[in-house]
């Protein structure tokens, strides 16, 4: 072997973006994303922090980019479920503060510091882990409504929170709850939540052991119920443009952050007798030009290719064609006749005339808008606009 040098992980690529070198790529809108806070911060009291819950990496689209693009708007913090996504803003030269949400255990104490980060705390054993390895904890106290998911009980939380707040090791910042999102809530439930948590902030309040920030609102809760706002409000989908409407208690015109799926087409042909009879799978045809795409299931195309699924080729629309593979999906070009190898490939987004909507995507892959960015890979390099 001779001694060659191949290019460090950050370095250029040979001057060729990584988008460009795999050929797929998703298009993200960082104008869109403080658009979309900037419709929110006019419905808020100027008191109301805003704390974006970019977990997931931001939704798929990138927590230090989107959280440099929030920095810009000046908003208050980050939430975020996971250690990497707070390293990656804070990578990105962000220094606004960062809750993590439970998920994060003292494992990474040593990065909760280095980083500043601000740890949910739901059982007086998880304080005690907590404040073991951490010298000055900062902690929220998270609450469980009736979500029954993570979060101290109403009953529990007088306790946990007048221990917190005697350590004087622990800085108790913030209380909070997640609304339940239980298949079987009723409207109703959003206000009996409200009143759980009201009445524990008056019995807080009684004591004298009110911490400085509550918060219970998400992105549905935001937009419905502007009563619920308190000290801060931690919506994530909003960000993306997921969950606005013109007939919410609070109207928002939001504009979706994924701009476009892009691919291109690794193989183009014209089927011929010699690969002997076509298989009997709805779309493939004798005499028909077939293309391959480079991508396939495991970059968060659906496992099975629905009916309807198409990619635009030259500003119109190519079937899909099953099955999907972990890397290629099949595409009959049969109409374009003109397709070559290297051609982009939009499976969401514009080309030419054409346009494949959000909706469309949900509706023919089965997913809904969340559903949509959770299946955006991290693997898979994002353009920024
Ligand atoms: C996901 C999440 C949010 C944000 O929810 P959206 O519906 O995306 O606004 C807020 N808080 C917690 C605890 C969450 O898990």
């Amino acid at each position: 072997m001779s001694g060659r040098m191949f290019p460090a992980s950050n370095d250029p690529l040979y001057g060729v973006s990584e988008a460009a070198l795999r050929g797929s790529w998703y298009d993200i809108d960082l104008g869109a994303i403080r658009h979309n806070y900037r419709q929110l911060r006019g419905h808020l009291s100027a008191h109301v922090k805003v704390f974006a819950c970019l977990k997931r990496n931001a939704y798929g689209c990138g927590a230090g980019p989107v959280a440099s693009a929030l920095a810009c708007e000046n908003i208050d913090g980050f939430a975020v479920a996971s250690l990497l996504d707070a390293l990656a803003i804070r990578r990105a030269g962000v220094s606004n503060p960062i809750l993590l949400y439970p998920g994060v255990t003292p494992v990474g104490a040593a990065m909760v510091e280095s980083l500043d980060l601000i740890v949910s705390v739901s059982s007086l054993d998880e304080l005690q882990q907590w404040s073991a390895v951490v010298n000055t904890l900062r902690v929220f106290i998270k609450l469980d409504l009736g979500f029954f998911r993570a979060g101290v009980t109403p009953a529990g939380a007088r306790k946990l929170v007048a221990v917190a707040m005697a350590d004087p090791t622990v800085r108790v910042e913030g209380i909070y709850a997640h609304m339940s999102e239980l298949p079987t809530v009723q409207p109703t439930d959003a206000d009996a939540q409200h009143e759980r948590l009201v009445g524990i902030i008056t019995d807080l309040d009684n004591l004298g052991i009110r911490p400085p920030v509550v918060m219970m609102s998400s992105t549905d809760g935001v937009l419905n119920h502007p009563d619920m706002d308190f000290d801060a409000v931690d919506p994530g989908a909003l960000f993306v443009g997921i969950g606005g409407s013109s007939t919410l208690a609070r109207a928002v015109e939001l504009r979706p952050a994924l701009k476009a799926i892009s691919t291109s087409l690794v193989c183009v042909k014209r089927l011929d007798p010699s690969l002997g009879p076509v298989p009997e799978i709805p779309g493939y045809k004798t005499d028909m030009t077939l293309g391959v795409i480079g991508m396939g299931w495991g970059d968060g195309l659906p496992r099975h290719i629905p009916e309807g699924a198409v990619g635009l080729v030259q500003g119109r629309r190519a079937r899909l064609l099953a099955p999907a593979h972990l890397e290629h999906i099949r595409i009959d070009l049969t109409g374009i006749p003109n397709a070559r190898t290297g051609d982009e490939v939009i499976l969401l987004g514009r080309q030419g005339p054409e346009m494949i909507t959000h909706d469309e995507v949900c509706a023919i892959w089965g997913t809904d808008a969340v559903g949509l960015y959770a299946d955006l890979r991290d693997h898979v390099p994002r353009r920024y606009l």
